[in-house]
């Protein structure tokens, strides 16, 4: 089921931190992230276990946050404004595979 795969990928810590990684965090050590969502110099990210299991990313600067999921909608998210703005809005009827 997809569900299951969606929560375990939540409840896994290497997962949120790839995540982070892709998109410029720096894991400076234990649950210490360099945030990669606004330009952070000494990290004030952080990763920690919710009651439910699942792994999520806060930071203390610029107030992101969320679990693996939020994260992956956020990058994809910006990811297509970005491609968008390139192509220009006569061209939003191209699919973005
Ligand atoms: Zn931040």
């Amino acid at each position: 089921m997809i569900t299951m795969e969606k929560d375990t990928k939540r409840m896994d810590r290497s997962e949120i931190i790839a995540e982070l990684e892709q998109v410029g965090g720096v894991n400076t050590r234990g649950n210490t992230i360099k945030c990669p969502y606004h330009d952070d110099h000494n990290p004030s990210g952080g990763i920690f276990q919710g009651d439910d299991g699942a792994w999520r990313f806060k930071c203390q600067t610029c107030g992101v946050h969320g679990d693996v999921f939020d994260l992956w909608k956020m990058r994809t998210r910006s990811h297509q404004s970005q491609q968008a703005f390139r192509q220009g809005k006569n061209n939003k009827k191209r699919t973005i595979a």
